[in-house]
């Protein structure tokens, strides 16, 4: 309970550098961060005083449960959330009301502005977001657990791994065995692609055979009730060919450069420079299309970016993905993703599935 009310006390120095009222957390991973409460389809009004979270019947018990003490407006069933919101508005006589503008709906906006007098909306779009951004000990921990429990099925799925299992097949087992070791569910849906479907950043599995091809992209990771892990890794089924080698090759290079790179008080698009350069260096510049790694929390994607226009400064709690690629169209795909802990002095790497080109053969 205690960090909640530290993490809405920074949440109320924001309030008042913005001079506003209050703010209206409408994403629901916000309002978890804040409240720890658990369910979905609620709101929390952060006031420079206190702070009341608006729910309705079917989550009492879990509330009482889960964030005990925490005052509630339960709207009774029928009622809308706008209604619900606009009452509390009027309660706690807010004048100046922060949003969130990515998870404010048009229509709410509009119905509180007719309903509450003289209310003027400011967009505060991404303060508690921020916040999110540095993890204490607990989350941390959390990040590890779901870390472990998406490299314990990555093994089981890599020791039973046949040439004629399907992409599909994978992703099916790699989801069950990440519940078996104690996850919630799959971070995102697995990606798992078999040769030129391996050059699809985003593939979705299919009925390909792992055999067809010399090596299969795998991009999991495990939802461990409130935390995400993320990580990729390539496998070889066949032999490993010249330019494969050569081509994961430049890649671990990047990755491991990249890494190297990571301490605080170092800019984002730093980081992404050092994998960018060797990946262009090697002749590859053109088929490496996307960013170098994404914040990791809550959110399988969230802030910081790792990106060539990131101007982000790293700081100590900070998680983040480092996941170059080179992706050549109709051969496939190589990309390797780690997560990566920001320290105080440095980084730690708190994924740790073997990535030396010896590694991705299966026998
Ligand atoms: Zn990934
Ligand atoms: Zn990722």
């Amino acid at each position: 309970m205690d960090h909640h009310k530290q993490r809405l006390d920074r949440v109320r120095l924001a309030l008042k550098k913005a001079e506003v009222d209050a703010l209206l957390v409408t994403d629901f991973t916000n309002v978890t961060y804040l409240t720890g409460f658990t369910g979905d389809d609620s709101y929390l009004l952060v006031r420079r005083q206190g702070e009341v979270l608006l729910s309705d019947p079917r989550y009492t018990t879990q509330l009482e449960e889960e964030c005990p003490g925490l005052e509630l407006h339960i709207r009774r069933p029928g009622v809308p959330m706008w209604q619900a919101v606009v009452k509390v508005l009027r309660q706690s006589k807010v004048v100046r009301l922060g949003v969130e503008s990515d998870s404010m709906t048009v229509g709410l906006q509009e119905k509180i502005l007719q309903r509450v007098k003289n209310l003027q909306i400011a967009l505060l779009n991404g303060t508690v977001e921020e916040l999110r951004q540095i993890k204490d000990k607990h989350e941390i921990a959390a990040i590890r657990r779901a870390a472990w429990e998406a490299e314990k099925a990555f093994a089981a799925i890599r020791a039973t791994l046949r040439p004629d299992k399907t992409e599909k097949q994978i992703a099916d087992e790699l989801e069950y065995q990440m519940r078996v070791f104690g996850a919630r569910r799959a971070a995102f849906p697995s990606i798992v692609g078999v040769g030129p479907r391996a050059a699809l950043p985003h593939a979705t599995p299919g009925q390909n055979r792992i055999a067809e091809s010399d090596f299969v992209l795998i991009d999991w990771g495990a939802y461990s009730g409130l935390y995400n892990s993320d990580l990729t890794r390539v496998l070889v089924t066949g032999r490993i060919t010249p330019k494969f080698e050569r081509v994961y090759r430049v890649v671990l290079r990047a990755q491991t450069s990249a890494i190297a790179a990571i301490r605080p008080g170092v800019t984002c698009h730093d980081v992404d420079a050092v994998a960018r350069k060797i990946i262009a260096d090697a002749g590859y510049n053109k088929y490496f299309g996307h960013g170098l790694g994404h914040g990791l929390g809550m959110a399988v994607h969230e802030s910081p970016r790792l990106a060539v226009k990131s101007t982000a400064v790293l700081r100590p709690g900070m998680v983040v993905t480092v996941e170059p690629g080179i992706y050549l169209p109709g051969w496939g795909g190589v990309r390797l993703e780690d997560d990566v802990l920001v320290t105080r002095n440095g980084h730690e790497v708190l994924t740790s599935v073997p990535k030396q080109l010896e590694d991705v053969v299966v026998q």
